[in-house]
């Protein structure tokens, strides 16, 4: 008996989400922050994870941790947080709870894969529906086909990966208005672009906001939250694994959320470095460098492959998103040191 006599077709044909070795490189593949915690704040961090009892299961979806991020991300009265481990669970976890037979997933195409990949998983029919030549957002065709479709879930990135355009909010608003379904904004990139919805959430009944802290600064600790109203959350909630979020993530989170400013000063930072590298980019022969709200750029050059390997080889690491979008590689925004090397590495490459 061969595993493909058994596995379900659609996960025979899938590819796992691969990521590259990164040992020694300069890392700009996965849209993380580039700085670390200050050193002192490291280490009282250390002494409070030393003192995590490990031998008990964590609380489930953490209320202390809930309460801290409802305060320090304007999550609105009346509204409640699910905890994740990653964003990524919750995008499962959704699928999961909505996939009923014949139930439809859609989202603007290229976005970020796990939507995709999550509506294979849990057997929701996927529709994804093209962005423009210049990744820009088409409402009127979007929401022709929300109508046709009636999709029960409808993913929409703000900023979008892996383009870093953020659709302009008067046509977000118009798919939330004509959705038959759910309406999750997915804004693991919001603190790059300084635009949210969260605040709307009292006016719309079927949207929801979800979050990560990775582009933050926190990839490591694997911990996303889905805003919104709790009759929504109660449900999603059944399907959450019982012990999600583990006990080092949550002390690491409650201890690093009450500092939040740390993580927001390297925000700013990296918006400072994002215009600068775009401009440099933009200056640079054979590169087309797409507007970015996010923490790194799309780029099209004439061969991503060739220029995916000559950055290798010189120890930079991107993402290159060819074939999927043609000759196209993802840049994270790094320090202004690894921004220097990309530069020059890029130049040499191409
Ligand atoms: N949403 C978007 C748009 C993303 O780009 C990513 C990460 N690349 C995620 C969600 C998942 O983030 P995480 O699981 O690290 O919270």
């Amino acid at each position: 008996m061969k595993p493909e006599d058994l596995v379900r077709p659609e996960i025979v044909a899938l590819s796992a989400y691969a990521v590259a070795p990164a040992a020694g490189m300069v890392k700009l593949d996965a849209m993380e922050n580039p700085y670390l915690l200050p050193p002192a704040m490291r280490r009282e961090l250390a002494e409070r994870l030393a003192a995590v009892e490990l031998n008990r299961y964590p609380e489930p979806n953490s209320p202390r941790l809930r309460e801290l991020i409802i305060g320090k991300m304007r999550v609105p009265a009346g509204m409640d947080v699910l905890l994740g481990n990653g964003s990524d669970d919750l995008i499962q976890i959704m699928a999961l709870a909505l996939a009923r037979p014949g139930a439809v997933m859609m989202y603007p195409s290229p976005t970020f894969v796990m939507y995709s990949m999550n509506a294979t998983f849990t057997g929701m029919r996927a529709v994804p529906v093209a962005l423009r030549d210049d990744f820009s957002f088409d409402a009127d065709a979007f929401i022709a086909r929300l109508r046709a479709e009636r999709p029960a879930l409808v993913f929409l990135a703000y900023p979008n990966n892996p383009t870093g355009v953020l659709y302009p909010r008067a046509d977000v608003r118009r798919v939330i208005e004509a959705a038959p379904g759910l309406v999750i904004v997915d804004e693991a990139y919001h603190v790059f672009a300084g635009e949210t919805f969260m605040d709307e959430l009292p006016r719309y009944a079927n949207l929801l906001v979800l979050r990560t802290v990775s582009k933050l600064g926190l990839a490591g600790i694997r911990l996303g939250y889905l805003a919104g109203r709790p009759e929504w959350l109660a449900q999603f909630n059944k399907v959450r694994q019982v012990y999600n979020v583990n006990l080092l993530t949550e002390a690491a989170a409650l201890f690093v959320l009450e500092r939040l400013d740390v993580l927001k000063a390297q925000a700013a930072e990296i918006r400072a470095e994002r215009e600068r590298l775009g401009g440099a980019l933009r200056a640079m022969q054979g590169v087309t460098a797409f507007p970015s709200r996010a923490n790194f750029f799309l780029v099209r050059v004439h061969d991503a492959a060739r220029a995916y390997d000559g950055l290798r080889r010189q120890g930079v690491l991107v993402r290159n998103l060819h074939p999927a979008l043609a000759n196209c590689l993802r840049i994270t925004v790094g320090t202004p040191d690894e921004n220097r090397i990309l530069l020059n590495a890029l130049k040499e490459a191409l």
